[in-house]
């Protein structure tokens, strides 16, 4: 199957590509790039005026299977990603049972074939993700996880923490942490601030986040290993990785469209729906997440897709649980709040939700060029539309942004040389 993408704005930051150009994919790869393609057997796609980009490169994605399959299914979360433009994911471990070995791996990676998503679980540090045992970390890399992590339990024994990051570290693989002290922030649903004291509720400080950075940093340091910080929420975590990254330490940091858009008011407004961990932060913390995403602080952009069913997120604001969907409306949100605003030219967009990622998880994806895999993603940056949670492929509806006028519209998602998605 060949197609020919004529006519569209191609921007591939990898390789500082802005210019008008057709694309011409055979077999699942790109076969050439350049200006006034033909190829007679090729069936047309015409992108005049469409952006085409690498396919999104999502690495924080909670797909649920095994285990919780009522929340998301591995083919309804891929459907969502394809409606997104996210032709890559890592899935994260806390599944039941926990990715903690090569069968888990196998089995999601079963399930995703079909999808046309190049989906990467994620290993767990610690068996069962109870913060105990170390997984066997060389088996799961044998079996093709990109990272190890426990996200949403963090680590929090010291010495098992060392330990891991100097085999982490032995076998060139990173370790992503969710950065919340577990005592400090216990199972409570908002940040620690005004909102908390208004609602009469405990909060989650933002020192329980910082610190937990800080000692990741020391310990990336002190072993050298590759620590990515996962999610950062507030200012003086940016400032922390900031600082470590110009002594030279080998961390890396993600956050997600709700920390650029949103602030913890928004749990007055949507109760249980705005709550995820880290908790929505303050004016302040959204403005130096930004500043950290247009100085380079922050390396990528990525959802923590969270899916929940309905019931669980109708309970009371202090009983539900945390998270929120994000693959069908993180490229508008990121196009939204960073590039509409002036904030970030719109080749840094699409570096961190592509090139970006996919060079810190050492994969070969992310970019455009000849000989590369056909993953792609067509979208109309201009066009306006609302986010209708209703119209998701997810079977998780739970998002804050349900009525939010957003611009910049995926019309195709293509991966490996196949369309996977088709506005309409
Ligand atoms: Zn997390």
């Amino acid at each position: 199957m060949q197609f020919l993408i004529r006519g569209g704005r191609v921007v591939d930051p990898a390789h500082g590509i802005d210019d008008k150009l057709d694309i011409l994919t055979d077999g699942g790869k790109i076969v050439r790039l350049g200006k006034g393609l033909t190829a007679d057997a090729a069936q047309v796609l015409d992108a005049s005026g469409l952006i085409a980009a690498p396919g999104l490169v999502d690495m924080h994605v909670h797909l649920r299977e095994p285990g919780f399959e009522a929340k998301e299914t591995v083919a309804t979360g891929c459907a969502a990603a394809a409606r997104g433009g996210v032709t890559t994911l890592v899935a994260m471990p806390n599944t039941r049972p926990a990715t903690d070995c090569p069968d888990i791996v196998k089995l999601v990676c079963g399930k995703a074939a079909p999808t046309g998503i190049n989906v990467l679980p994620a290993g767990a540090v610690t068996v069962g993700q109870k913060g105990q045992q170390l997984t066997d970390f060389a088996a799961l890399k044998t079996a093709g996880v990109p990272a190890l992590t426990d996200d949403g339990v963090p680590i929090q024994n010291l010495a098992l923490l060392r330990r891991a990051m100097q085999e982490a570290k032995a076998l060139g693989l990173p370790l992503l942490d969710h950065c919340e002290d577990r005592d400090m922030v216990q199972n409570y649903a908002v940040n620690e601030g005004e909102v908390s004291k208004r609602l009469d509720l405990p909060g989650r400080p933002a020192i329980a986040e910082e610190l937990q950075i800080m000692r990741d940093v020391m310990l990336a340091e002190d072993t050298g290993a590759y620590v990515h910080v996962c999610h950062i929420s507030t200012a003086k975590g940016v400032d922390i990785v900031r600082q470590a990254k110009a002594r030279g330490v080998h961390v890396t940091c993600e956050t997600c469209p709700q920390y650029f858009t949103l602030t913890e008011e928004e749990v007055l407004r949507q109760g249980a729906m705005a709550r995820v961990n880290p908790p929505l932060r303050t004016q302040a913390d959204l403005e130096a997440i930004r500043a950290g995403l247009a100085d380079g602080t922050i390396d990528a952009i990525v959802t923590d897709h969270a899916p929940h069913t309905a019931e669980e997120k109708a309970k009371l604001l202090p009983d539900a649980p945390s998270g929120m969907v994000g693959l069908e409306t993180s490229l508008a949100l990121a196009l939204t709040g960073l590039y509409h605003t002036g904030l970030l030219p719109l080749r840094r967009v699409l570096a961190l939700m592509t090139a970006s990622p996919a060079a810190l998880l050492g994969l070969d994806k992310g970019t455009l060029g000849e000989g590369r895999d056909a993953d792609l993603v067509l979208f109309d940056p201009d066009r306006e539309w609302v986010i209708d949670k209703e119209q998701f492929v997810s079977k998780g509806r739970n998002t804050p942004f349900h009525g939010r006028t957003v611009r910049g519209k995926v019309k195709y998602t293509i991966s490996r040389g196949m369309i996977i998605y088709q506005e309409g």
